[in-house]
């Protein structure tokens, strides 16, 4: 079965063991997110490498996405390890702070007194405690509790309506970013950017870092405060795709706001030619429980109706009791909602100009693909961009892109439609092109018969160069 929707899984203490690991590729995992706001660089690298065996041992390409902490501000540390917090009560947010009690607790980041005033209202713990801002008295932010409750260690901290002005990539991101690059991630996804110039520094430093391992890592911005909505364009155009951060983003924006929020993000990265992934709670209930409940199967199905690349799952597959099951009950999910999607070749696919030699033949390919029923399209790439404009528009009709090089292979991984298979290309283009049908028969994609759209560039080889359009059936002779 080919199924269209990529999953994303962040792995943990859960779902570090080789046994679990390969069970969770094999049930269709694509993606292996490693969360940098745990662990050292060690787990990660250790962690890295045991996703490299497993996807070998499975016979196919699984990326890695780093995950960076960004400036998440959090609370310090408590002399119990916690408080608790009454509603009405009168607790303070102390800069200075060493170590918290039931009365203050310490900040890890030391400018928020400044950035607050009376009448903010603070969200703690993903907004499960919430706290009115009453005065600012130096580093000590006075406030009464409204929404009180259990307070731990390092428990995070939002403004509600955002506003924050924590730089967005931290002294610690800038160390995981080497670690990232070193341990071969594909995507780096970076925590509450503001703006554009947020993804084009992230991008500089993960270039550099990146450059002695031959790694061009994809960037991702994380879309989870309340400056990044106003700027979702910009933050576009300089990333290659976005995460629908829906934990923090709630947080900020209030709850209410954020499914018509995913919604508008979703069609902007498509209509821009970039990726998205839509996080955070999607199979939430599975961390204790062997099935989804009836709102997390509508969450997951409305995620791939809308159009996202992937569905991501978080504690779910790092922490929960399940891990195999929750990546089984999300791929069968993605499945049918896909099943009764609308293609979506409007009618303002007519209106396009396109300046680019592969672009066009990769529109041309997806639309001759689409009106003659063809049963595949099959993309000879280097890059993998035909492969991604094609992505951006739902057909029916599944895209496989062959590619010599590992590192297309993975970045594919997390194109929504796009099956990404390795092909050597060092033949002419012609032997090339039947290997190509080879392969797809061989997984059982397509059989004898079989109308399939075929695209390659001429000469091989060259990033960019696709320039070919050609329509076979399979077991003609090319
Ligand atoms: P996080 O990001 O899991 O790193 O917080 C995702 C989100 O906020 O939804
Ligand atoms: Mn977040």
């Amino acid at each position: 079965m080919h199924r269209a929707t990529k999953i994303v899984a962040t792995i943990g203490p859960a779902s570090s063991t080789p046994d679990i690991l390969l069970k969770m590729i094999r049930a269709g995992l694509d993606v292996v997110r490693l969360n940098f706001s745990h662990g050292t660089a060690d787990d990660h690298r250790q962690r890295a490498e045991m996703v490299r065996d497993c996807a070998r041992q499975a016979g196919r390409e699984v990326a890695i996405m780093a995950d960076l902490q960004g400036p998440k501000i959090r609370v310090g540390k408590f002399e119990n390890g916690k408080t608790t917090l009454e509603p009405g009560h009168p607790f303070i947010l102390d800069a200075e702070c060493e170590l918290g009690n039931d009365e203050r607790v310490g900040l890890d980041y030391k400018d928020l007194p400044r950035d607050l005033k009376p009448g903010d209202i603070l969200l703690l713990n993903d907004g499960l405690i919430v706290l009115d801002v009453a005065r600012v008295i130096g580093s000590e932010i006075h406030t009464v509790v409204r929404v009180g409750g259990d307070l731990s260690n390092n428990k995070g901290i939002n403004r509600q309506g955002g506003g924050l002005t924590a730089p967005a990539l931290t002294a610690k991101d800038m160390e995981d970013i080497r670690t990232a690059m070193s341990l071969g991630a594909d995507f780096v996804a970076v925590s509450f950017p503001k703006n554009a110039t947020d993804m084009e520094m992230a991008r500089q430093l993960a270039n550099i870092a990146g450059a002695p391992y031959g790694i061009k890592p994809k960037m991702i911005a994380k879309i989870e405060r309340a400056e990044a909505i106003p700027a979702l364009q910009e933050i576009l155009d300089s990333s290659d795709g976005i995460m629908v951060a829906r934990g923090d983003l709630a947080v900020e924006v209030g709850n209410a706001a954020v499914p018509a929020l995913q919604k508008r993000m979703i069609r902007m990265a498509r209509d821009s030619n970039k990726l998205v992934i839509t996080a955070t709670q999607m199979m939430e209930s599975m961390i204790h429980a062997p099935v989804p409940t009836r709102a997390e199967v509508s969450d997951v199905a409305n995620a791939v109706l809308d159009g996202t690349d992937a569905v991501m799952l978080s504690a779910e597959s790092a922490a929960g009791k399940y891990p195999v099951q929750t990546i089984e009950a999300m791929a069968a999910i993605c499945l049918e909602a896909e099943k009764s999607e609308q293609s979506e070749l409007d009618k303002d696919f007519l209106d396009r100009t396109f300046t680019r030699i592969d672009q066009s033949i990769a529109m041309g390919a997806l639309f001759t693909a689409y009106h003659l029923g063809a049963k595949a399209i099959v993309a000879l790439t280097e890059s993998g961009s035909t492969a991604l404009w094609m992505s951006r528009h739902w057909t029916h009709v599944p895209i496989f892109a062959l590619t010599p090089r590992a590192g297309s292979e993975r970045a594919m991984s997390l194109y929504r439609n796009v099956t990404p298979l390795h092909l050597d290309t060092s033949s002419d283009r012609d032997t090339a092109l039947q290997q190509a049908i080879e392969v797809v028969v061989s997984k059982g994609y397509a059989s004898r018969g079989d109308m399939v759209v075929l695209t390659v560039g001429e000469p091989m080889g060259q990033p960019g160069g696709t320039n070919t359009l050609k329509i076979v059936r399979v077991g003609d002779v090319l």
